[in-house]
């Protein structure tokens, strides 16, 4: 008789994941265990743990934690059947490069500022009533967070480097939501709120695996979009190094970006090179070991590898996201880029063996 699988909980995430530095910090163990008022782990300083000693001996052991953790091999077959993942990128239904008509999100965007503009339509349209997002702080954290209007939208624009638990915020849902519902006449119940969710490849797995399994608080979400990933980097480590190559206060930064090396922007609008290599002390564990850069468990995926300048490249996946690309450009929210004539027939063809190259660069690394 086939034996029975031992339900793994929060101790064998500990084990196998915490421990040997493979958390990714994406909150999702977290968010599930308060949102069921389990009241047994907590985040501390980007790290997963049991409240006290006493609450390690409360763990119901339901499991969930592990299952869900995206760094667990755990419903992977699952999720790539539900997302027809048959190969490094996952499922492609289209490829094309976009930029936004938004003025203010063209000032604030990281690149074609394409995510921040999807956002505003939702919002809107009334398509949603939130989204989960990464603001920061003054001294250019990443900061997540649950957002309801446009203004808030402008606050996330730009790209972090470094981890933001993107999914703890969800822990709060039935707390926060209730402000939602107060302001909203037509949401009068907090599981029939929509949100849309914006995160890295490995947030958007373990969304991934909570939509699988229906459970809360990931039934709210109703649009995944991931951002490209090639790695992240621990944010004391990389403050630490900015500040002796460059000589420049973290509250000082206006924006990263990366294009082969890392260029900073001063708030004084002065712009610094750092050798990409320089960084490689400050690259978290788990991103060596990671192999996502386009985001397979997705309705989009949005970065600027391979895209024209200024532009983003949006990789659309179901049916959901085409429509909402198809109605961004019909409404002219964002512009499509014009393949010029001469490379049309093999523009599609390059950008995706482009994405997949990236990919096995960082495999492979
Ligand atoms: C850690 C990290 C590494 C990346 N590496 C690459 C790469 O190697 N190649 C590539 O092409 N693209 C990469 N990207 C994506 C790229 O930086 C842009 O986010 C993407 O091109 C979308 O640009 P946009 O102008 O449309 O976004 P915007 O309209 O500027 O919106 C950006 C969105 O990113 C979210 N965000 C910002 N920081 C974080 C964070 N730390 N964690 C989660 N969400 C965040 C914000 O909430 C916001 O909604 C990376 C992004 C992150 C967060
Ligand atoms: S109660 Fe369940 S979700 Fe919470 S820590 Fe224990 S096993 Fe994990
Ligand atoms: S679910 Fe996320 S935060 Fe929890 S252990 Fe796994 S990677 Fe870390
Ligand atoms: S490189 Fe992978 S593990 Fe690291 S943040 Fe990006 S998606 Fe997550």
């Amino acid at each position: 008789m086939e034996e029975l699988e031992e339900i793994k909980t929060f101790k064998n995430l500990e084990d196998y994941i915490i421990s040997k530095n493979l958390c990714c910090s994406c909150g999702a163990c977290v968010a599930y265990c308060e949102s069921q008022s389990f009241d047994i782990i907590e985040m501390e300083n980007y790290i997963p743990k049991f409240k006290t000693n006493k609450t390690s001996e409360d763990c119901r052991e339901c499991g969930f934690c592990y299952y869900i953790c995206p760094q667990t091999d755990s419903l992977i077959d699952k999720i790539n059947g539900v997302h027809l993942v048959k190969d490094e990128i996952g499922n492609v239904s289209d490829v094309l490069a976009a930029k936004t008509n938004d003025l203010t999100i063209k000032d604030v965007g990281q690149d074609g500022g394409i995510v921040s503009t999807i956002l505003t339509y939702l919002f809107e349209t009334g398509r949603v009533e939130a989204a989960v997002v990464s603001e920061f702080d003054e001294a250019f954290k990443p900061v997540p967070k649950i957002i309801y209007n446009k203004e808030e939208i402008i606050n996330s624009a730009g790209t972090r480097y470094s981890i933001s638990p993107n999914i703890l915020p969800l822990k709060d849902l039935y707390k926060i939501a209730e402000d939602i519902i107060q302001t909203r006449k037509n949401v009068y119940d907090v599981d029939q709120l929509r949100l849309a969710f914006i995160g890295t490849p490995c947030q958007c797995r373990a969304i991934s695996k909570m939509r699988l399994m229906n459970l809360k608080p990931s039934h709210v979400i109703d649009f995944v979009i991931s951002l490209f990933c090639f790695e992240n980097f621990d944010y004391e480590k990389l403050m630490d190094i900015l500040q002796n190559k460059i000589e420049i206060k973290p509250s000082n930064i206006k924006k990263i970006q990366i294009k082969k090396n890392m260029f900073v922007t001063s708030k004084d609008d002065k712009e610094f090179e750092i050798n990409i290599k320089d960084l490689d002390n400050a690259v978290r564990n788990h991103c060596l070991e990671c192999d996502e850069f386009v985001g397979k468990y997705s309705d989009l995926s949005i970065g600027a590898s391979g895209a024209p300048a200024g532009h983003s490249i949006i990789v659309i996946r179901s049916d959901k996201g085409k429509s909402l690309i198809h109605s961004l450009i019909a409404d002219g929210y964002i512009e499509k880029y014009k393949i010029p004539p001469n490379q049309i027939a093999d523009w599609k063809p390059k950008k995706l063996n482009w994405l997949r190259k990236m990919t096995s660069i960082k495999v492979k690394r």
